[in-house]
Formats: C-alpha cells, structure tokens, sequence
C-alpha cells in the first residue's frame, strides 16, 4: 500500500481528519508512528489476515452439542449469522451463547452420574485420543512439528486465499494429503512434558490440519459466492441451489463426511437473486 500516487494536498487534508490520539499512537512504551513508514514516499506490504471464523461447532438454542455435556459458544460456533459477520456481531455470539452454556453446562454438571465416566467406549475413545496426542513425545524419528507448521501456513495462504478456485482447491487437497502423513508422524526434539512449545505446535497441527480439511471440502462443495466464501468460478449468490448448510460430521467408519441441509427459514425470505439498488422501488 503507498500513497505515492496521489497529490500531496489530498494526503495532507486527509490527515487533518485524524485525531491526534491516532496520529501519536504509542503503546507498550512504543510510539508506532516511528516504526510505520511514510506512504507518501514509500510502499507497505500489505496481505489478508485471519478476522473471524464463519463456520463451527453446530449447537442448540440452548448452547449444547450432539456430544452429551460438550456445550459450545462464541467464534467456535458455527451458523449463528450466515455466511457473513456484520461488524460487531461477534460481541452478541459471545456474550449470548456464552450465557447459555455456562449455565446449562453447570447444570448438567450438576446432575451428571458418575457411570458415565466408566463407560467403555468413552474409555476406549480416550485412549485412542491420548495415544495419538503422546506420539510426538515418544517418536524417536519423524517430522519436526515447526517445519509442518510452516507447510501448513503455505498451503492456506497459497491455495485457501479470501478468492477461490476449483483448480487451486484441488491444489490444497493434493497438498493436504501429503501433509496429512507426515504430521501423523511427528517427532518433537525435547521429549519434556511441561512447558514444551514444540508439543503444543505438534498437537495444533493435528487440529489444524482437521480443520483445513473441512474448509477445502466445503469451499469446494459450495458451487456459489456467498458472504465470506467468494468462488471466482461461481461468482454469484445461488440461492435455488445452495441456501443450504453444509453440515461435517464424523460417520460410522470414523471418517469425515458431509451432509446438505436447507437452510431453516424462520421470518425474513431472503430473494433468489442479488436485487440491483433501486429496482425495488
Ligand atoms: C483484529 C480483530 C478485530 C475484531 N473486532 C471485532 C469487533 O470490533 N467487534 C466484534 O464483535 N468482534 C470483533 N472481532 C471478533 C471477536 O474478537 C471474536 O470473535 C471474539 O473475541 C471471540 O471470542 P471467544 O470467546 O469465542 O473466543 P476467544 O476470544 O478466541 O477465546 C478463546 C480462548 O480459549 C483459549 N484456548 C484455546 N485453546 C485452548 C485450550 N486447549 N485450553 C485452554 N484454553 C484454550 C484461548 O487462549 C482464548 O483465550 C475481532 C477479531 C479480530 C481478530
């Protein structure tokens, strides 16, 4: 970004706009005006940053999930505003299903019976969970959990960009599974059990990975453009086809797989196409 291209006038009128308080700015006992660089005479690189996470954990009205006693709130659900985030919505998200599952949380909490904890198939699930998070300790050999992260950044940014395409989704898919090896067998250098920075980056990459799984699906299943989601191959909203969620769950066979829902209408019809301004008048 520079402002090298435009009259100085322009730039100086525009900063008699700002309140001081932005044009002095410090913090943390730095003054930022002096690391920013000037743009009428140079150039700033500029790229997308991660704001907010559309999608997420399915809940109820009442906060819980399918999973008993795993209640869920904030920017880890999912559908609560659509495709898109207005300014500002992710403060109610927060605050209401916050509510919500802390109360009935505590509340299932408090009537819980303890069998619930011994059954076998919880036990058996833990185990499986516990397994796959020691790994990386016990590994003497594999795949160093910094080098995966920094291949896992690279796919996102290059193939998962704010703009999609068939052609780069596939890209990230091919990519996917190669990563998804090795990150299945890493290793962490300092075998420690507190405080180690590289197990927790080797226990992200499982999560992270999850997760860049169900976002290369989805944008690839979602033939349209819709909120956040924008396909340069299906520019347009495509309301016929697909006002609809797509739902990920885990199937019988523990793997990944997709369901299609309409989208429940409660009061305000959404149109089946983008209306032009004033055409509604
Ligand atoms: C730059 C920026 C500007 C934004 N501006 C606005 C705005 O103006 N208005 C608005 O409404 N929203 C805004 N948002 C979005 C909003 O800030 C977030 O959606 C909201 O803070 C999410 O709250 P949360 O409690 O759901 O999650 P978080 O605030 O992310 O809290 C999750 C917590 O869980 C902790 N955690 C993670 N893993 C573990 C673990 N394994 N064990 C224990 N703890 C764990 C994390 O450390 C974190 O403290 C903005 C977001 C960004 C990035």
């Amino acid at each position: 970004m520079s402002f090298k291209h435009l009259p100085n006038n322009i730039i100086n009128e525009s900063a008699n706009w700002l309140p001081d308080s932005i044009k002095n700015w410090k913090y943390g006992g730095l003054k930022y005006k002096d690391l920013i660089v000037d743009l009428t005479k140079d150039a700033l690189e500029v790229k997308p940053g991660c704001h907010f996470w559309n999608g997420g954990i399915k809940i109820n009205l009442d906060s819980s999930t399918k999973i008993n006693g795993l209640y869920a709130c904030g920017e880890g659900t999912g559908g609560i505003h659509g495709s898109n985030r207005i300014s500002g919505n992710a403060l109610t998200q927060a605050l209401v299903w916050g509510g919500e599952a802390g109360k009935n949380s505590a509340i299932y909490y408090k009537n819980l019976n303890e069998k619930t904890y011994q059954n076998k198939k919880i036990k058996d699930k833990l185990e499986k969970v516990k397994r796959k998070v020691f790994n990386p300790i016990l590994n003497k050999n594999g795949y160093s959990p910094i080098k995966l992260r920094v291949d896992l950044h690279n796919i996102a940014e290059s193939y998962l960009r704010p703009v999609r395409n068939k052609r780069e989704l596939d890209k990230a898919e091919e990519l996917y599974n190669k990563l998804e090896e090795k990150i299945n067998n890493q290793a962490v250098q300092n075998n420690r059990k507190i405080f180690n920075k590289e197990w927790q980056l080797a226990i992200e990459n499982y999560n992270l990975l999850l997760i860049m799984k169900t976002i290369i699906k989805s944008a690839k299943l979602r033939k349209e453009s819709r909120g956040a989601h924008y396909r340069e191959d299906y520019t347009n909203i495509d309301n016929k086809n697909w006002l609809k969620n797509i739902i990920i769950y885990q199937n019988n066979e523990n793997k990944m797989d997709f369901k299609i829902k309409d989208v429940v209408i409660n009061d305000i019809k959404p149109p089946d196409r983008i209306i032009p301004y004033g055409e509604d008048k």
